[in-house]
């Protein structure tokens, strides 16, 4: 038998270990008994912990617990008699020991609005960003980990990046496989598939179901609001541009967001408050959504304060859910102030996408748009993709992790 040496000795408590709470450590306890080894998903539920789930001892690392510490798990009914321990990795204590310093709650937004990875921008900044970094060559996107790897990092910190000379071999066969797939799986990446299909053909179109498809000025919008879960990250790749006009603009929503918020906030209120509808309802689909144009504190938004932003007047359908006059004045003129902050010349990044040049963005972030083009004076045709902001995050998450190593 060993000795036991006493808590207190060893500078810990029954409640408190490595400055972890014990239940906390019992919850997360990393064993075969508590992760199963293969699937690596967890065998005993939060709510399974009893008021035995404190520490009985300790030896560095080790902790073991009360007997009867978890009443059940999928493996075995009753654990009332088993005196569990587990062995942890210190970088794992380290790890979490950082999250219990600050004894804030992370729904008071204290672990939200700290090392957002957005670096939000207005045009000038954008530019400066780009000229920087210089767009990603073709090549070595799809050759090179280390390139996909500062692609995906442009995606997250900037929402927006460029990839040059990419080859437009379909854009005279409508058999061959677009290219578009080819670069997406490459990447490592699924492409999100809809009603609109895998990928898809923006060309101006007699009758047009999208204003996508027409040669109309297309103001600053976001895609697919109508969906209950919208893709994060779209793809536009130019297969032939030699229209007059038709320029592309992007502009950072959350930095008009930011700026609302700081010059206007009881309108900034007002759009956190009243929600707007989108909807698509046309070609045999009806599809709607109810969203709030900015919504604040959400754990899983990687941006400043938590926030999200919803935007896309072209895919609006009647409003539901503005119920007086008051709200309806009070929702205009907060759409209104927001309106005013994006139509400042300073915060739209305008480029002509050549043929040959494609652009990754933050679907739910980046606002994207184009302008009016004389569709007599040549040929315009771009071909598009949605992957899942998870993905994206998957990738960028693996190959950090693996190309530091
Ligand atoms: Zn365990």
């Amino acid at each position: 038998m060993h000795r036991i040496t006493p808590l207190r000795a060893l500078g810990q408590t029954r409640r408190r270990v490595h400055g972890i709470p014990a239940g906390w450590l019992r919850d997360a306890c990393q064993c075969p008994q508590c992760v199963h080894p293969s699937t690596r998903q967890k065998l005993i539920s939060t709510g399974s912990l009893t008021a035995a789930a404190h520490a009985a001892r300790v030896e560095g690392c080790k902790v073991e617990w009360g007997p009867g510490s978890v009443s059940h798990s999928a493996v075995a009914a009753d654990l009332s008699k088993d005196r569990h321990s587990h062995e942890f990795d210190v970088r794992f204590l380290d790890k979490y020991k950082g999250v219990f310093a600050s004894g804030e709650r992370s729904s008071e937004g204290a672990q939200v609005k700290q090392n957002s990875p957005h670096k939000l921008w207005r045009a000038s900044d954008f530019a400066a960003h780009r000229s920087k970094h210089s767009d990603i060559d073709y090549r070595q996107l799809v050759t090179s980990d280390t390139a996909l790897l500062s692609l995906l990092q442009q995606l997250q910190s900037h929402g927006l990046a460029f990839v040059r000379n990419v080859p437009v071999t379909e854009a005279d066969d409508p058999k061959q496989e677009p290219q578009l797939e080819r670069i997406i799986s490459r990447m490592g990446c699924v492409v999100r598939d809809s009603f609109y299909g895998r990928t898809w053909n923006v060309k101006s179109i007699q009758q047009a179901k999208n204003i996508a498809y027409t040669s109309l000025d297309l103001g600053l919008h976001m895609d697919l609001l109508y969906f209950d879960s919208p893709p994060g990250i779209q793809f536009l790749h130019s297969l032939k541009n030699s229209v007059t006009g038709g320029e592309s603009i992007f502009l950072d929503s959350y930095k008009a967001a930011q700026m609302l918020k700081a010059e206007s906030p009881h309108h900034f209120k007002t759009l956190t408050q009243l929600p707007v509808t989108f909807h698509y309802d046309n070609d045999g689909h009806l599809m709607k959504q109810h969203r709030y144009t900015i919504t604040e504190n959400d754990i899983n938004s990687d941006a400043p304060d938590g926030m999200r932003v919803f935007y896309s007047p072209p895919f609006q359908g009647p409003l539901e859910h503005v119920r007086t006059d008051k709200d309806m004045a009070a929702l205009v003129e907060a759409m209104r102030a927001f309106e005013d902050i994006l139509r400042r010349p300073d915060m739209t990044f305008e480029i002509r996408m050549e043929a040959g040049m494609l652009v990754v963005f933050h679907n739910l972030r980046v606002l994207h748009g184009r302008k009016e083009f004389d569709a007599a004076s040549g040929e315009r045709h771009f071909k598009g993709a949605y992957i899942d902001y998870d993905v994206m995050k998957d990738r960028l998450s693996v190959l950090s992790r693996d190309l530091k190593r």
